[in-house]
This record gives C-alpha cells, structure tokens and sequence, in this order.
C-alpha cells in the first residue's frame, strides 16, 4: 500500500502503533523533567509544498518559528528554544541570510531563542524547526466537557484566499488582497491566549489544516459532539471583500481553509474573555462528530497525501 492509499492520518496511526507511546496525539507532546512539563514539537517548511523560492524569505523565517509556537501556545506553553535543520541545495547565501533574519526576528518576538541546528543538502529547500515551550498547566485536545462552549482566536480563512490570491501572480494587489497575502506569508502565532488557554480551556489545539477538520480532531480526541453557530465564526473585511469580488462562499473558506494558526478551545462560556481575542463558535455536546447548526459535517481540510 502507498501513502497516498492510506492519507497522512491512517500513516500517523500505524506509527503510533509502532511507537506505543502514550503522550503522542496532541499539538505537542508534553513531557515531565525536574518537576516541570516541557512541550516538545517540530514543523517542517517544504519548498512547493508550503511556500515557493518566491515568497520572501524572511516571511519563510519567520513563519517556520511561528507554526511551531502556534503549537506549544494551543497547548497553554510557551516558547523557550529552538533547533532549526536546513535541507538546500546550492543556493545564494543572501537567501539563507534573509531567511534566518525572518527566524531571528520571530524569535525576538516570541521571545525564544534559537541554539543550533544542522545542515544538509538536498534538491529542494526544508526548514525544520524543533522547539522545547514549558507551561504551568498543559492543555491537549481530550478534556472537552459537555456543556461548555466552543471558542476560536482570531478571523478564519484569511490564509487560504491569501494563498489564492498569491496563486494567481498578478503584477498588483489591492490593499485588503495584500492583507490576506501577508496573513498567509507571515501568520502570527495566539502568543498573547497561552496564559488564558493554560489558566481555564479544557481542551485546545491551534487551526492548521481547517476548522473543519481540527474541530473533528478534538471532538474525537475528547469524546464529544462539537455543534457550530455557522453566523458566530468570525470572518475578516478581506476575506468577506475577496469572497464578494470572486464570487465565493465565506464560510467555506472559513471551514476548510488552512494555515490560520487561530487557537480552538473549549472552556465555561463564563470564561470569554472579552480583552482578548475570542469568540465562542459553538457548544459542546453529547455525542460525536461536527455539526453546523445542528447538521453533521465532514472534515474537509487538509491530508498532505489525499489524491484528490
Ligand atoms: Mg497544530
């Protein structure tokens, strides 16, 4: 059988059965030193996969640190180090300079810190990114409870039509378009919820591949059923002004588009927090599955090895 057979979640279950360790399953694993719970996770970055030799690279520095902060803050940690592997083949060192400037400049804004790293060359340009967070409490996708609500950071959606809009190689973009393109270029890690989310979510995990799919994760992580308001999920101008201008449904872009890098959380509703960025989407129910106003829905986002 091929990977491309199996998805890239049927091969995550057949390691996991190979490794049969119990802390894998979240967005980081969180392991026990000295007394403390350190997070543990890695990215990789792939050259046409998840950026083009095109885009900037300080962008690609810079959202290499943030995909991974974005995991250890889903989990209510926060950064402390960083390795970094870079796979290249022959190519401008003023590139790879640029590049890590992106890497050093997330990192003095997450304030972390990278301390080494490996090189190798290969046919197409990686960056790896392991990093090392610590938090008081660790919050991974199994504590949902029935009757709390269900709750998102930030807008949905912008990455994708973002990356649509960068797809399309057009010599000029209007100013809401380049607000999209930078959302997909230069996400910003949630780390201004990791206090929150490790202080009073019960379950939480950071939006890479959907909304549509993370929510099916956790419900199945947690044993629940999650019930989304389709009118409470949070839609940027852009995306709303971009969806009006070609002729597209919001909300799809908003289920199924990727590389948000928002937090999804469940938590007493009495928690909102209305100094920060959250919005509750939904309640958690009895059951399982996702369901849009009441209506089961398939998780739809992203499979690295999906043929479609
Ligand atoms: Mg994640």
């Amino acid at each position: 059988m091929r990977v491309s057979q199996l998805g890239e979640f049927g091969l995550i279950e057949r390691l996991k059965e190979i490794l049969q360790s119990g802390l894998i399953g979240d967005d980081t694993a969180p392991v026990q030193v000295g007394g403390q719970t350190l997070l543990l996770t890695c990215d990789v970055l792939v050259q046409d996969r998840h950026f083009k030799l095109a885009y900037p690279p300080s962008a690609i520095g810079w959202k290499a640190i943030s995909v991974n902060v974005s995991d250890i803050v889903a989990n209510g940690g926060e950064p402390l180090y960083a390795l970094v592997s870079l796979v290249l083949p022959d190519m401008e060192v003023s590139y790879l300079e640029e590049l890590y400037h992106g890497i050093k400049r997330a990192c003095d804004f997450y304030r972390c810190e990278v301390v080494g790293g490996n090189i190798s060359r290969g046919d197409e340009l990686c960056i790896d990114v392991f990093m090392l967070g610590k938090t008081e409490r660790f919050v991974g996708r199994r504590g949902a409870r029935e009757g709390e609500g269900l709750f998102v950071s930030g807008t949905l959606g912008d990455s994708k039509a973002g990356l649509e809009l960068l797809l399309m190689e057009r010599k000029s973009y209007e100013p809401f378009e380049l607000t999209l393109i930078e959302r997909h270029l230069r996400p910003t890690a949630r780390i201004d919820l990791c206090k929150h989310v490790s202080r009073y979510a019960s379950a939480s995990m950071d939006l890479s591949d959907g909304l549509s799919s993370d929510a099916y994760k956790l419900a199945q992580a947690s044993g629940v059923r999650l019930n989304l308001f389709p009118d409470r999920i949070p839609l940027s101008q852009e995306l709303l002004a971009f969806c009006k201008k070609h002729r597209k449904e919001p909300l799809q872009y908003a289920l199924s588009g990727g590389e948000d890098y928002q937090l999804l959380f469940t938590q007493p509703v009495e928690r909102l927090n209305p100094f920060l960025s959250m919005v509750q989407i939904g309640v958690v129910e009895k059951g399982q599955g996702v369901y849009l106003a009441g209506v089961p829905i398939e998780p739809e986002g992203f499979d690295h090895f999906r043929v479609v």
